[in-house]
Formats: C-alpha cells, structure tokens, sequence
C-alpha cells in the first residue's frame, strides 16, 4: 500500500478495498485488458479488507453464513483447494441441509492469498475518494481524494453500505451507548451489557459477550432463523433477469421484490441453537420491544421501553446496522456533479447487463457499481460476498468490450458530465 500518486491517468480506479472492491480488483487483472499498472483500488484503511475483518472482530464471529464457494478469490474451489493444500478442511464448518461454511480464519487466509498473488496491496491508495467529475477531454473521470485527485479512464464504485452506521433517536447525546462497529471494545471489563438489535450481528455479538457478562438482548421482533440471507436462487443471474429485470430500472417495484427477498434481520439456524442454549443457562435474556427514552444515572444506562419496562445495563451496544446508502452524501455528490440516473429511494439506476450508471442524458458515463448501491439490479445478494462474483462478471465483461471496442477503433471512450463534450 502506498499513498496516492498526484494526477495521473490509470486504465480503472476501484473505490473501496472491501471484498467487493478486492474480488474486483483481481478480476479486472484476469479478465479486463489491464496490468497491474492500470489498476488502483483506494480505500482509506490501512489494507486491503479491514472494514470486514474489524466488524467481524467486533461481534466475535468466528465463521461465515455464505458457503465456501464465496470468496475473493475466481475459482469456485479455489477455497477448497487452499484448505486441502494447507490440511486445513477441518475449518470448512459442516452445516445442516447446506454446503459448507468457512471459518473466518480460513476465509481471511485464503483472501490474504489472493491479495499477496495477485500483490493487490501495491495497488492500494490510502485515502478517501470525496468527489468524482468528468474530465473536460471526455478521456475519462477525475476522482478528488484526500491524498491529491486521480485520473482514471473507468471507475467502479465498491463503497459497501458508506460506512454511516445507525444511531436511532433516542441515543442523542447519551453517554454509555456505543456502536458495534465504531470502535467497540468487546474485552471491556463490564457486568452487564444490553445490545439492541434483531439480526445475525445482534445475537453474534449478544453470544459472545455472554460468555463473560449477564447480557440482554432487545429485540424490536422475536428472533427468527434462515439459513441464508436469501433463497439460493436468487445467485443465479436467469433468476435476477427474470424476477427482478423484467420491473422497470430503479421502480419502487424492484426495491419491494428485493426488499421481500432478502431474510432482513433473521439469523442463522447454527447461531439461533447457540442463541438459545445461551438463555436456558440464563446468562442470556431476550427482551422484545422498542425504547422509547433512554437516561444515563451513576454509569447505568436505563432504557425505557414503549410496553412500560425498563432495562439497565453499564453499557447499551447497537447492532442496528447502516444508514441507506442509496442517499448517501458521497452518493448524492456523484450523481449531482455528473448527472446520474436515480430511482425509488434515491436508488442508482444502472444497465441491467454492465451495472454502468446511467446518464439522466442517455450518454455513457464509465462509472460502474457494485455491492449494496447495486442492489436494484444484482438483487438480494448484492451487498454480499456472492453479489461480488455476480456485479464482477458483468463489469469485467463490460470493460474488456468497451476496451477491445476503443482500441479496435482507435478513438477514445466519450465520458459525459458537466462542462463535458459528447
Ligand atoms: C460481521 C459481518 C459478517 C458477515 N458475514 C457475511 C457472510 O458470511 N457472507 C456474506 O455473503 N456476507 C456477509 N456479510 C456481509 C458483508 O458485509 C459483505 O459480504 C461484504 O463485507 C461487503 O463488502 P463490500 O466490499 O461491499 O463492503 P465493505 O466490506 O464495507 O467495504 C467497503 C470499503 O469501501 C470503503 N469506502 C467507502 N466509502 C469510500 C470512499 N468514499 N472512498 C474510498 N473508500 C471508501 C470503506 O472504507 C470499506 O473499506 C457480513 C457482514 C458483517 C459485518
């Protein structure tokens, strides 16, 4: 990793260094006409995949819910093959009517493999991408960092959820509440603990800390299980076409198909035993309902909830997930300066076949999406590891015609944008 060059024109630009930026990466290596030298992937933690690896940390996971044929990696077995090749199948998690899960270790060692050959790290740009605009010689996009801005021909935007957690109401200017995943320090010498949250990070979390505290966990619903964060079929791309293509590009009508398809806040069946041998020993409780006001008195925290209890704890944890990313500001901020396509909910409008933003214009812009800001076109599984092998078929597809099509022709790709000619 190293800090970002000054102005310089490089052939794709990666925004984020998550596993959707990081399978990308290594894809656009593979399968899009470029080396090494035309690839950056920017991302302002200090390597590659830090994001997951802290927020798996931070909630004690210890394997992952997707099968091990989900990775950073282009082979389907290429984890498999890795833990073979290192004796370590034991760590590929047997799973009840459901392939094999990987444990985190596993899935994180054989991403470093990954990353180390295909030496992604010295693609790496340590920095925060503030802005994206069209550049005036229609030659591609200039990407405004924290570290100077960056030239590029192709950008692909891999943000994940933008990194705005949610902090409901009630927790303004509460001392004693805490994020998960914004600096959370599970080893905190505390007796009780309340988390708040329904979904896998909430009962992840509410496990491990009870194996060392009395912890409550507070539930808006009860807890359900699903196996995976969507029925299988919806990995399939006929699947997507058919169900989700055939509703108008950013409709409220594709945002309810996905919204319904994906298993928002249930968890799996794995964890919902662990879940409840947890509350048959008793240190472990389950309270369902919302709170309505919350006040600190001598380092307690009381939670009043809307039925009229109240819970205490030394310290409340929220594992209530991200704010949309869909509005954004850094979203908001893109679209406006280049004049992008957006749907129901501020949700990108994409081409359904390169996952390109669309222009409000009709021109082409060579701005490209993947994760959670894909998800009216890649489907319920965008924002997860699968999603990353989905949107980076296309987008590979994508930039190896636009490539060949340009080079064939000798001209340039035209890039739109304010102050932009055709
Ligand atoms: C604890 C946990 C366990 C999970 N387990 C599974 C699982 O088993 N299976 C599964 O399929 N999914 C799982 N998920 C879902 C998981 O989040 C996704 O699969 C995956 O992390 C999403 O990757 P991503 O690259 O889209 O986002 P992220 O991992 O969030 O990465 C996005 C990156 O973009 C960077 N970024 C954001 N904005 C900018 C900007 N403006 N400039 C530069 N960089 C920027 C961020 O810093 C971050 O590093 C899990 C999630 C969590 C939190």
């Amino acid at each position: 990793m190293t800090t970002p060059n000054s102005v310089r024109n490089v052939g794709c630009t990666v925004v984020g260094g998550g596993i959707h930026g990081t399978y990308l990466a290594q894809r656009l290596l593979e399968d899009a006409p470029f080396d090494g030298s035309d690839v950056r992937i920017v991302d302002p933690n200090d390597r590659l995949l830090a994001s997951f690896r802290e927020k798996a940390a931070a909630c004690g996971m210890d394997a992952l819910r997707s099968t091990f044929v989900h990775h950073v990696g282009t082979e389907p077995f290429g984890l498999e093959s890795f833990a073979e090749a290192n004796d370590r199948e034991d760590e590929l998690v047997p799973t009840v009517d459901y392939p094999p899960r990987p444990s985190l270790e596993l899935f994180l060692d054989h991403a470093e493999y990954v990353i180390d050959r295909k030496d992604l790290d010295s693609l790496h740009r340590q920095a925060v991408v503030t802005g994206i605009v069209g550049l005036p010689d229609a030659t591609g996009l200039r990407l405004e960092t924290t570290a100077g801005p960056i030239e590029t021909g192709r950008c692909v935007l891999a943000i994940g959820h933008g990194g705005r957690y949610r902090w409901p109401g009630w927790t303004d200017g509460l001392d004693g509440v805490e994020h998960v995943w914004d600096d959370f320090d599970p080893d905190a010498s505390v007796d009780r603990t309340v988390v708040v949250g329904g979904g896998i990070t909430a009962a992840q979390l509410a496990c491990e800390l009870s194996e060392t505290q009395s912890v409550t966990l507070l539930s808006r619903r009860p807890i359900e299980w699903e196996v995976s964060e969507a029925d299988p079929p919806w990995i399939n791309w006929s699947h997507i076409e058919e169900t989700l293509h055939v509703h108008t590009p950013g409709s409220s009508d594709r945002f309810d198909v996905v919204s319904d398809a994906r298993n928002t806040a249930t968890v799996p069946p794995y964890l919902y035993a662990e879940f409840e041998d947890r509350t048959d020993e008793g240190t472990l409780t389950l309270t369902q309902g919302a709170v309505e006001s919350a006040t600190v008195e001598d380092g307690s925290v009381r939670l009043s909830l809307d039925h009229g209890l109240e819970l205490f704890g030394d310290r409340v944890v929220l594992a209530t997930g991200f704010e949309p990313v869909f509005d954004h500001p850094f979203v908001d901020r893109v679209a406006d300066e280049l004049g992008l396509a957006r749907g129901y909910r501020g949700m990108p409008i994409l081409d359904d076949d390169t996952l390109a933003w669309e222009h409000e214009g009709g021109r082409f812009v060579p701005l490209y999406v993947s994760g959670a800001l894909s998800l009216g076109t890649v489907g319920p599984y965008a924002p997860n590891v699968p999603g990353a092998r989905r949107a980076g078929d296309r987008i590979t597809a994508a930039l190896a015609r636009r490539s060949y099509r340009s080079e064939a022709d000798g001209t340039n790709e035209p890039v739109s944008g304010p102050g932009v000619s055709d």
